[in-house]
């Protein structure tokens, strides 16, 4: 078969990020006291605040920048899940933009470089972040090693004890890795004191890393949800519309999943631009999310704090709440209560569509994409996978071949002990 593997030359590695906000007039901004954003000016590396906030369509990429993307594992193949085409029925052409095959085995690579990037202009003593599973913290350290910046990383407190390979993953970039919630902030302290026993989540963590940047000057870098880590991630949908083109082929569909939503909007906003600036809507976008966090089928549509210590400004996005107590699923770059407030507005506009699936059914198809396939999906990937058994439906009732461009935002190898007990391999 031709076209299995779409790679892309080093010189068509795009030297721009994509904005969407150029095409988002009626976007809602950030709501906050003085204290709140006063504090992103305080905390965040300053071209990061700069173009949260920018209107333009394209920012130029720095050359060294574009070089370091190239030594973290870009352009990343494109990939035709035959196989998994012909068990399906044939009646789908599924392109996987695979963001597996980066060093650290995400997507989350295609911001943290950025944000390093940027803090060392700023000449930070440091970058401080937060971690849920570890994918973000780990394309941190890695962006920080290059940069010969200190990273500390505040990881969530259930996966700091279970995921140890990912926190070595970490100290191997020569990161300093914190169970949020931690003993270094006054928010962690608190937390810890009202609940000694609690898992921590992702928006403790946020709480815990701002916080440390605030109080020890220096810098907070952000993994998802706010509109300069996506535009930052839009390299992988730039790559992915080369790709396309080059084969010329056009996807019917844009799908993937959301913890925050970085990861789908990095890969979908460039086509969706697309669509707003001449008016036409002529594909579908889809994104998937985790039934025991189903923020993007039960949450509502309004302004809340992205982080549990509700210390940054308010975003308007669908939401479950911030104080959501969030249950321990395994796909732990799922385990956030609201949607990115870009991705957001398209869903309210009725432009992205939306799905919840439960962790067993992600988990069945992960299993299954793996024998056809061969390459083993992050459970948090593996939330996507149902939703091309009803495209595959849909594609039949219409008669016509429907082409599907999927987001595959991981690896699963550091993975396979949530695998194991999923399945009872233990
Ligand atoms: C973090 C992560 C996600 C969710 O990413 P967002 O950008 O926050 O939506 C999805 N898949 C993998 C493999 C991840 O590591």
């Amino acid at each position: 078969m031709k076209n299995l593997v779409v790679q892309l030359n080093e010189d068509d590695e795009p030297s721009y990020w994509y904005n969407i906000l150029s095409q988002m007039p009626d976007f809602p901004m950030p709501q906050g006291d003085k204290n709140s954003m006063a504090l992103l000016g305080q905390v965040l590396p300053s071209k990061v605040l700069e173009y949260e906030f920018s209107r333009d369509e394209r920012i130029r990429i720095p050359d060294e920048l574009r070089q370091i993307y190239l030594k973290v594992g870009r352009p990343t193949p494109l990939v035709r899940a035959n196989r998994l085409e012909e068990y399906l029925g044939g009646h789908l052409k599924i392109y996987m933009k695979m963001e597996g095959q980066t060093y650290v085995g995400s997507h989350k690579i295609n911001s943290a470089v950025a944000h390093t990037y940027f803090a060392r202009m700023d000449n930070a003593k440091f970058v401080s972040t937060e971690t849920g599973a570890g994918q973000w913290g780990a394309a941190v350290a890695l962006g920080s090693a290059i940069q010969g910046i200190k990273a500390h990383v505040f990881m969530v407190k259930t996966s700091y004890e279970g995921k140890p390979y990912r926190r070595y993953q970490m100290q191997m970039y020569g990161a300093n890795v914190h169970p949020s919630p931690s003993e270094l902030t006054a928010f962690g302290k608190k937390a810890l004191e009202s609940d000694p026993e609690t898992p921590g989540s992702l928006g403790m963590a946020i709480t815990d890393a701002v916080q440390y940047a605030q109080e020890n000057g220096g810098k907070y870098v952000v993994g998802s949800v706010v509109n300069s880590d996506i535009m930052f991630k839009t390299i992988a949908g730039l790559e992915a519309q080369a790709q396309m083109k080059s084969i010329g082929e056009d996807p019917d569909a844009v799908i993937g999943v959301v913890g925050g939503g970085s990861n789908y909007s990095g890969l979908a906003f460039p086509f969706i631009g697309e669509e707003l600036k001449s008016g036409t809507k002529k594909r579908r976008y889809i994104a998937c999310g985790s039934l025991e966090v189903p923020k993007m089928t039960e949450g509502k549509y309004r302004y809340d704090y992205p982080d549990t210590g509700g210390i940054l400004p308010q975003l308007k996005m669908y939401t479950l709440g911030y104080q959501l107590k969030i249950p321990a699923v395994y796909a732990g770059g799922l385990r956030y209560h609201a949607v990115a407030p870009t991705l957001s507005l398209l869903m309210a506009k009725g432009m992205v569509e939306s799905r919840d699936y439960n962790q067993e059914e992600a988990f069945n198809w992960a299993r299954l994409y793996s024998q056809k396939e061969g390459y083993i999906p992050a459970p948090e990937t593996a939330h996507t996978l149902p939703l091309l058994k009803e495209l595959e439906e849909d594609a039949k009732k219409d008669g016509k071949k429907t082409t599907v461009l999927v987001s595959f935002s991981g690896h699963g190898l550091l993975d396979l002990g949530n695998y194991a007990s999923a399945f009872n391999y233990v």
